[in-house]
């Protein structure tokens, strides 16, 4: 084993961010950059600041605030691209571009139509240009496990060369084994000895299902900086997953050897989160961060991890951070045990912060008797998602019964102005939807309905998540209350709210 200690290059926000569906307003981005921050991550791949004015401005409020992490934004080898991500990173306590270009032929034949001399220009010129801006460059030569190993190489040395302190060699579509990756790694350090005086990263996807082996295979093999993601989110079947990667690490370290900075009990709360704000469900069988991950069914099982939890458990599930807090508060709870809850959660929310979630909390807990951790945490998710919102709900009325066509109201407020809509027709939900609609002027069609409690009970709170779809493309919404009727017409206006940033909505 090469090296002590392994970088953690966190995507989340970028290649994550990428999955279908996805679209993260730049608050949620940066409630997920301050826990990927307190999760101890060492680089944040904020966004691709060049895509959209929207991403350009999620970067730019994370390079802004979050402290004690790299803040890293992407760039094609393009100088527009290159010095637009300076422009949103400049102000990062610690600033990185990370650049890339295909090197594979088929890429270059089809995609890019340049020649191999061309791109090797290219790739020259562009980490120099990022390196006069910023002095910490990543360079990413992309389709790198399907380039040619020498030319890669040359492409790879240049990049050193021109300033270059990072060097990613990405499996970009998924398609190394393990024991090919590692030699083909190995390969790269023998061709290009300047390799050796900087960092070697990774960054694989999991399109065969090995993306956590190939990283793994790559730290064998001499690599210093795995790029994952939390969950596994990512581009198609996604990157590599955060949390497996850490643990591994941290289970095997007496076989493996080196470290990572990541605090592992973290884990579960920066999983829960990206899920809440992504829509992204976590499998139940998911290692580390899936609801079974650590539950043990079998009676054989179950007698053994009574007897001696190690018979058969490698982890400890407090290691991971599940089941620590024992946060309980009640509707007789004050502001200053919300406040100091939420900072044993890790949030240190500002005085007007603390009077919305306060209000918040009260609406709850005069419904429900324990307001637990994880409804706090999911407080925090729905107070993110509420500062974006264009619309509001302000209130609703929906009557049904088994006899009558249901009938409903709603208000919403838009800036400081109020809409009223309602409708007569269909189901309860489909009403209130309707009732929007017309309140708001928009034609929704509801594509995708979900609900779900956050935690046990008749009285939990329900989680709504709705995709609508406006002038042809799906928008994403989700809410949280008490309530299920109004979690719903709260995640319907969302989506709405949504669609009115892509301006799909007037
Ligand atoms: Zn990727």
């Amino acid at each position: 084993m090469s090296s002590e200690r392994i970088f953690i290059f966190d995507t989340t926000l970028r290649d994550g961010e990428q999955s279908p569906g996805i679209s993260l307003n730049s608050f949620e981005k940066l409630e997920i950059a301050e826990q990927l921050a307190r999760l101890g991550v060492d680089v944040i791949e904020a966004g691709f600041p060049i895509s959209s004015p929207g991403d350009f401005e999620g970067v730019r409020k994370i390079a802004r605030s979050v402290r004690g992490v790299a803040v890293c934004a992407l760039a094609r080898a393009i100088e527009n691209d290159v010095t637009t991500a300076w422009d949103a990173i400049k102000e990062a306590e610690r600033p990185r571009i990370h650049t890339f270009i295909s090197t594979s032929d088929v890429h270059l034949k089809h995609q890019l139509r340049k020649s191999r001399a061309e791109v090797l220009e290219i790739a020259r010129k562009m980490v120099a240009l990022a390196a006069s801006l910023c002095d910490d460059v990543e360079f990413s030569a992309m389709d790198a496990t399907r380039s040619d190993p020498d030319f890669l190489a040359g492409v790879l040395a240049a990049a050193v060369e021109e300033g270059a302190r990072t060097i990613n060699i990405p499996d970009t579509v998924g398609y190394a084994v393990p024991s090919e990756f590692s030699s083909f790694i190995r390969g790269q350090f023998e061709r290009a000895p300047a390799l050796n005086d900087v960092v070697v990263s990774v960054h694989c996807h999991n399109d065969l299902g090995l993306a956590v082996a190939n990283s793994l295979a790559a730290i064998e093999a001499g690599a210093t900086q795995i790029e994952c993601a939390v969950n596994g989110l990512g581009e198609r079947a996604g990157n590599a997953s955060l949390e497996e990667i850490v643990m591994i690490l941290e289970t095997r370290r007496a076989l493996l050897g080196p470290v990572t900075g990541v605090n592992t009990t973290e884990i579960t709360r920066t999983s829960r989160l990206v899920s809440q704000l992504t829509g992204y469900d976590v499998q139940p069988n998911k290692a580390i961060v899936g609801k079974n991950a650590f539950a043990h069914e079998s009676g054989i099982h179950q007698d053994g991890v009574l007897k001696e939890r190690t018979t058969y458990e490698i982890m400890n599930a407090a290691t991971v951070g599940r089941g620590q807090s024992d946060i309980v508060l009640g509707k007789h709870s004050g502001r200053h045990a919300l406040k100091s809850a939420m900072e044993e959660l890790g949030y240190r929310l500002q005085e007007e912060e603390l009077n919305q979630a306060f209000a918040h909390f009260k609406k709850i807990a005069d419904r429900k008797k324990q307001v637990t951790a994880v409804d706090l945490e999911h407080l925090v998710s729905e107070e993110v998602r509420e500062l974006s919102d264009i619309f509001e709900l302000k209130s609703y009325d929906v009557a049904a019964s088994s006899d009558s066509v249901p009938a409903s109201r709603v208000v919403i407020e838009k800036e400081g102005g109020r809409l009223a809509g309602k409708s007569e027709s269909g189901g309860s939900m489909e009403s209130i939807f309707k009732a929007i609609d017309n309140a708001v002027g928009a034609k929704g069609k509801l594509k995708d309905y979900q609900v779900r409690s956050v935690t046990e009970g008749k009285d939990s709170l329900g989680e709504v998540r709705v995709v609508v779809e406006v002038a042809e493309k799906p928008y994403a919404g989700a809410a949280l209350s008490i309530d299920v009727v109004e979690a719903s017409a709260k995640a319907y206006v969302r989506a709405l709210n949504n669609a009115y940033r892509a301006g799909a909505v007037k």
